[in-house]
């Protein structure tokens, strides 16, 4: 398995794997060699954008 981000292989790191769930189930959404990879593709995807916890004075 390679990292999702860098698509280094897996096997030389500690990965870090990622779930999400969908109506309860869990869904692989990849691994990563470490948090920076994960921290970057977070970023690169922009999975922090609209997210629901941000605060909307207007409610
Ligand atoms: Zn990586």
């Amino acid at each position: 398995m390679e990292c999702t981000y860098c698509d280094s292989d897996l096997a030389r790191y500690e990965p870090v794997f990622v779930e999400e769930t969908d109506d309860g189930e869990r869904l692989e959404a990849g691994g990563f060699c470490n948090y920076a990879c994960l921290s970057a593709h977070i970023d690169e995807a922009a999975l922090t954008d609209d997210d629901a916890c941000e605060w909307r004075p207007d409610g």
